[in-house]
């Protein structure tokens, strides 16, 4: 079984039909991206599976839970962790306050442990522990929000445009992290992001999303190689 399926899912915003029967799933194990132009809809297929907007027709499954029958609160504790776009982070908060929230769902038998292995993954924070989150760089704070998901002990990391905005240097991070989080931890990643050439090299699948529905499928190779998406997602970028 799949750890995520979706089936045939629509989703509306009012008279907006933005996700339009898209079939998608990803592996345990693996780290699956989906790229698209602005308003393609990836932002609301990662959304629908916490039921914001909740689709109107289709199957979503993880696992072996049928998704369109949980709240999203349910959710958050059945295992399923966004780090949304532009971050939102605690910005009042310290660091380790927001670390702490993001433990809230999670055993916390495994606190401490778990906080050891977010200072080993990004030591920064540790150096930063006592500062303001809003204080962080741009880099940082994209650093402490996918730590803050991870304190979850989620199975499935949904990561929502995590280089949006980045410097060079932290886009590159950003991507090693994203590969060692998978290879070193086994994670399970479902990524959205525009930077097509990135995302695809470190992916093991992708698809690719047009006005709310799937238009290809493959390997990240595959993908890479694919004219059509050299042509729309990497040649102009
Ligand atoms: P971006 O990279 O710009 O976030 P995206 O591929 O993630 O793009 P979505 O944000 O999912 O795209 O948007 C899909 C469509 O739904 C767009 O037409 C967008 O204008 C619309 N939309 C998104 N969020 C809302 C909302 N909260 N209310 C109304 N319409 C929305």
């Amino acid at each position: 079984m799949s750890m995520l399926t979706m089936k045939g899912v629509h989703a509306h915003y009012g008279a907006i039909h933005a996700l339009r029967g898209v079939d998608l799933t990803v592996e345990q194990g693996e780290i699956v991206t989906l790229i698209g132009a602005n308003g393609a809809g990836k932002s609301t297929l990662m959304m629908t599976l916490f039921g914001q907007p909740r689709a109107s027709e289709g199957e979503i499954r993880f696992q072996d839970q049928n998704l369109l029958k949980v709240t999203t609160h349910q959710i958050a504790r059945k295992g399923i962790a966004l780090v949304p776009e532009g971050r939102r982070i605690f910005q009042r908060m310290t660091v380790l306050e927001n670390l702490q929230m993001g433990s809230t769902f999670a055993d916390q038998a495994h606190y401490q442990d778990d906080l050891t292995r977010m200072y080993q993954m990004f030591p920064i924070l540790e150096q930063r522990l006592t500062q303001r989150a809003g204080t962080l760089s741009g880099g940082e704070q994209q650093m402490l929000a996918i730590a803050r998901a991870l304190m979850s002990r989620p199975q499935l990391l949904l990561l929502d445009e995590p280089s949006l905005g980045l410097a060079p240097i932290y886009i590159r991070q950003v991507f090693r992290i994203i590969k060692e989080l998978n290879e070193a931890w086994g994670m399970t990643i479902l990524l959205v992001e525009q930077n097509a050439h990135h995302a695809l090299r470190v992916a093991h699948r992708g698809y690719v999303l047009q006005h709310g529905a799937i238009v290809l499928a493959g390997t990240g190779k595959e993908l890479l190689e694919n004219p059509q998406v050299r042509a729309a997602y990497l040649e102009s970028g």
